[in-house]
């Protein structure tokens, strides 16, 4: 009886949206209730004062090795959200003399590939430069086994462990730590951080090629996922908060919505930490439920702010569309949202588009716009003295933006049948390796689709891991692929 019950899946963010769509494509019947208006969660564009047009809430990167989520766009035929670089490219600016190096890859084999390019860059001396072999050789060696077993390891003491100099430390490994993990390297899991230079950075060949939104984030993503839903029969009810689950015998089999009890077969959590945690505690819940909402307590999170300041003209020379800039705290990295934007996207800003996302950004985020601004002109000024005015200058600040990979954090994520009793976990705080981002949430939302796939007896997702590509959808593109914009 309650196999013929349709799933019920609680936020429409990106886990929630890869998870229907995935449930749905196998012929699973899926309702799916989002709290907000719009479907797309954490990736999102805000209406600010004076702006006619929308304004990503921070500067989104993606990656190439964002392989689920660029699944996600493929069949949501919303290839166009995005372009990826042709050859990682990611240039360095030294702020007090305005010079910019890049780390490019070249023709060795990965881990090396960028090793060539790094030996060349202005920003480190030959000093810095040489223990830069020990810690590639480091991860070359170290098995996942090994990794998972620095989780308690602050990454900062793994890499003095490992000969890197305070500068390497400050310029080169912090700021891509900081990018990646939300967290500065003092405080994230070596588990988490050697995650991300084994697989990205020093991974394939391509893994690090950039990728950009060619508009802003809701015009890029909420109405293609929309679409697709529906057509692929997924019951999509938004403004339509989860209030609790509804519990029988302490067996989750529903959910409550302000419209009453909706019987679910099962019920599919992608929503935030605190919401998550909130809702398994709940009248009646069970030992598990407590004992997994206090983890998700204990991991917490980190906050992000999304700079944006418009001018009269560029900011970055020709050919730059990105900066990150050395020994900055505040203003990490400069991104020339005008250069990155499709021609037709442009009308409607104040001028010449520079979005700064501030990660790890807990210190700032009670910073007001004056103190922000006054730091963001130093940094443009001093690199570039003849940068032109600013007409407009806005600040959006996400306190609870990415799950906090701290250490010890890793026993603190739980898998998606961790709760039990009619409860599959799928948000991007999933133990499932990858930091809170949209390549987490995506491969979070399908490894939760693929146990209740796999619960109702579909052999053929029993050997699926998020590593490979979901079978139902086009493949991600590898370098050069037909119907993928690239810069
Ligand atoms: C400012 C900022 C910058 C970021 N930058 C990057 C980046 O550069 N690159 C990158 O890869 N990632 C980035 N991220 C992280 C990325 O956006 C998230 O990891 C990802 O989008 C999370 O997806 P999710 O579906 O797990 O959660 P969410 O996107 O949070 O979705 C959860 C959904 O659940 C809904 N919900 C909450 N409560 C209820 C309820 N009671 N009932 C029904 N629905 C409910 C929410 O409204 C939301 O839509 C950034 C995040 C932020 C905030």
């Amino acid at each position: 009886m309650t196999e013929q019950l349709p799933v019920v899946v609680v936020g429409g963010g990106l886990s929630g949206c890869a998870c229907a769509l995935a449930m749905a494509g196998r012929g699973i019947p899926v309702i799916l209730f989002e709290a907000g208006s719009v479907l797309g969660g954490r990736v999102q564009s805000v209406n600010l004062k004076g702006i006619e047009h929308p304004i990503d809430n921070c500067q989104h990167a993606a990656f190439r090795i964002y392989g689920r989520f660029l699944q996600l766009l493929a069949t949501c035929d919303a290839r166009d959200a995005l372009k990826l670089q042709k050859q990682t490219k990611l240039p360095y600016l030294e702020v007090d003399n305005g010079k910019i190096s890049i780390v490019k890859s070249g023709s060795l084999p990965p881990p090396y590939h960028l090793a060539m390019s790094l030996m060349k860059v202005n920003f480190l001396s030959l000093n810095d430069k040489i223990p830069l072999r020990k810690a590639l050789k480091a991860f070359k060696q170290m098995d996942e086994q090994k990794r998972r077993s620095l989780d308690d390891m602050p990454f900062l003491e793994w890499l003095e462990h490992n000969g890197q100099t305070e500068r390497t430390i400050r310029r080169f490994w912090d700021p891509l730590v900081k990018a990646a993990l939300n967290i500065g390297c003092e405080e994230a899991s070596t588990s988490a951080a050697s995650f991300l230079f084994q697989r990205g950075i020093f991974g394939e060949k391509d893994a690090f090629d950039v990728a950009s939104f060619t508009s802003d984030l809701s015009n890029s993503i909420a109405p293609a996922l929309r679409r697709t839903l529906a057509r692929t029969g997924v019951d999509v009810r938004t403004s339509m908060p989860i209030t609790e689950l509804f519990r029988e015998e302490r067996k989750v089999t529903g959910v409550i919505t302000r419209e009453g009890v909706i019987p679910a077969s099962a019920v599919v959590l992608c929503t935030p930490i605190s919401t998550t945690a909130r809702l398994l505690t709940g009248k009646d819940a069970g030992v598990a439920s407590f004992e997994v909402a206090d983890r998700l307590a204990n991991l917490g999170n980190t906050a992000l702010i999304g700079i944006h300041a418009f001018h009269e003209g560029p900011v970055l020379p020709d050919g730059i569309p990105f900066v990150t800039c050395c020994d900055e705290p505040l203003i990490q990295m400069l991104f020339d949202r005008t250069s990155e934007l499709d021609d037709g996207h442009q009308m409607g800003l104040p001028g010449y588009w520079i979005s700064v996302p501030v990660s790890h950004a807990d210190s700032y985020i009670d910073w007001d716009n004056e103190m922000i601004r006054t730091e963001y002109e130093r940094v443009v000024q001093t690199a570039f003295p003849n940068a032109p005015m600013i007409n407009d200058f806005h600040v959006v600040r996400a306190k609870r933006a990415t799950t906090a990979l701290r250490t010890g954090s890793q026993r603190n994520r739980p898998s998606p049948l961790d709760v039990g009793d009619g409860v599959i976990l799928g948000g991007d705080w999933l133990d499932i390796d990858w930091p809170s981002t949209m390549e987490g949430a995506t491969r979070s939302g399908l490894t939760a689709a693929s146990v209740v796939i796999k619960q109702r007896g579909d052999s053929t997702i029993t050997e699926w891991h998020h590593d490979k590509s979901w079978p139902d959808w086009p493949e991600a593109p590898k370098r050069g692929a037909e119907n993928w914009k690239e810069w």
